[in-house]
C-alpha cells in the first residue's frame, strides 16, 4: 500500500512542486571519512541568518513540505540553533543529517524542543578501530554512538546510514545489530565504487566479491531492495530520482540546484526567487522529461531493474547529466547477479 508520503511525491511529481528541500548549511566538517570529498571544510560566501529565514520562507512559498539540513556537519555553523528555529517555526518537517559527535546533552534538549522529524546519522564500523579509520576522527565512534542515544532516550527518530565500504564489509552483520540495539533504524548503501563531488575515492567495495559478501550477510528484505523495480517496464518509464522533480537544494552560498551532489547552478537566492527558477529553469525541465528509457544507452540495459545511477555523478564523470556513469553500470550489473544467486537460494 502507498504511504501518504509516496502519494504526495506523486502529487508533486504531477503538480512539479519542490515537495523536497535540501539545504546544505556549510562545508565545514569535524571529520575526515575517507570516502568523502567535501574537500575545502570552509565557507565562502556563507549565507547570514537573515537570508537563511528569508531561504525557508521562499521553500515554503514554493510548496515545500520537508526539509532537510546538512553540511558538512551542519552544527558546526555558527547560528545552528538559530537556523534551526526559523526553519521548525514553518509548516515543514525538518529533518537533519549529521554525524552526532556534537550532540551532547544540551544539543539533544534543544533538537527534541524543536520537534526534529528525524537525525540521519552515517555510521561505519560495529568497532572503534573500523569507524574511526573511515572518519579519520580519533574517538569519533564513542561520540557518534554518545549523540545517537542522547538523540533516542529523549525520543528523537534516528535513522543509522551504513555505508558499505572495504573498511567494514567484514561487520555490516554485527554493525546493524548494534544500530538496531540502541533503538535506530538502520539503512544499508551500497556501491561498488562511490563517488562524491566528482572523484572516485579511496575507500571502495573493489570487488565483486565483496559485493558479494555483502550480500550474503545481508537479511532477505535488505536483498530485496537490490532490485528497484518489479518489472522492465516500470524500470524504463522510471526517472532516476527526483532531483528537479520534487527535490531542490540550496548550498551554503546560495547556489539553488537540482540536488547537492549535482554541480549545475540554476540560479541563486541572493538575485532569484526559488519558485521562479523551479518553473522557469530549462535544466529542471529536462531533468523531469528523461526517463531511464529515453537514454540512448540506458534503453537496452540488462540490468536497468537495479540501477542506482546518480545524474550528479555523470555529470561529473562524462560532463553530461543525461548518460550512464561507471559505478552505476558496474553496481546494477553485480547488484542483479547477487540478487538472482540469492534468489535462486531461497
Ligand atoms: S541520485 Fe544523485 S542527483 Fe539524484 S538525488 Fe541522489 S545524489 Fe542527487
Ligand atoms: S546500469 Fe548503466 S546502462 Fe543500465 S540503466 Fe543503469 S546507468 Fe544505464
Amino acid at each position: 500500500m502507498e504511504s501518504i508520503y509516496q502519494k504526495l511525491l506523486v502529487l508533486a511529481e504531477r503538480e512539479s512542486r519542490p515537495l523536497k528541500a535540501h539545504v546544505e548549511l556549510t562545508r565545514r566538517c569535524n571529520e575526515r571519512c575517507v570516502h568523502c570529498n567535501v574537500g575545502t571544510y570552509f565557507d565562502e560566501n556563507a549565507l547570514s541568518l537573515g537570508e537563511w529565514q528569508r531561504v525557508f520562507q521562499q521553500l515554503h512559498d514554493a510548496g515545500a513540505m520537508f526539509l532537510t539540513i546538512s553540511g558538512g556537519e551542519a552544527t558546526l555553523h555558527p547560528k545552528f540553533r538559530e537556523v534551526m528555529r526559523s526553519a521548525t517555526s514553518y509548516p515543514m518537517l525538518v529533518s537533519m543529517i549529521t554525524n552526532a559527535t556534537n550532540i551532547d546533552d544540551d544539543l539533544a534538549d534543544f533538537l527534541a524542543e524543536i520537534r526534529i522529524n528525524v537525525v540521519f546519522v552515517s555510521v561505519y564500523g560495529a568497532t572503534a578501530e573500523t569507524h574511526d579509520a573511515v572518519t579519520r576522527l580519533p574517538g569519533s565512534f564513542a561520540k557518534t554512538w554518545r549523540g545517537i542515544r542522547n538523540l533516542v532516550s529523549r525520543g528523537v527518530t534516528v535513522d543509522t546510514n551504513v555505508m558499505a565500504l572495504a573498511e567494514n564489509v567484514h561487520e555490516i552483520d554485527a554493525l546493524l545489530d548494534l544500530a538496531r540495539r540502541e533503538g535506530t533504524t538502520p539503512r544499508v548503501s551500497a556501491s561498488l565504487n562511490p563517488m562524491i563531488r566528482g572523484k572516485h575515492q579511496g575507500s571502495k567495495i573493489r570487488s565483486c566479491a565483496d559485493f558479494n559478501q555483502l550480500c550474503d550477510s545481508l537479511d532477505a528484505d535488505l536483498v530485496a531492495t537490490l532490485r528497484r523495480h518489479e518489472n522492465r517496464e516500470d524500470a524504463l518509464n522510471s526517472r532516476t530520482c527526483s532531483a528537479g522533480i520534487s527535490l531542490i537544494s540550496i548550498l551554503h552560498n546560495g547556489d539553488i540546484q537540482p540536488c547537492s551532489e549535482m554541480p549545475l547552478p540554476v540560479g541563486n537566492v541572493r538575485t532569484d526567487d526559488v519558485a521562479e527558477v523551479w518553473s522557469e529553469s530549462g535544466v529542471l525541465k529536462r531533468l523531469r522529461t528523461t526517463t531511464v528509457g529515453s537514454i540512448e544507452k540506458c534503453s537496452p540495459c540488462g540490468a536497468v531493474e537495479y540501477c542506482t545511477r546518480c545524474p550528479g555523478a555523470s555529470l561529473l564523470e562524462t560532463g553530461d547529466v543525461h548518460t550512464p556513469h561507471e559505478d552505476a553500470c558496474e553496481t546494477a550489473f553485480t547488484a542483479k547477479s547477487a540478487f538472482e544467486r540469492i534468489a535462486a537460494k531461497q
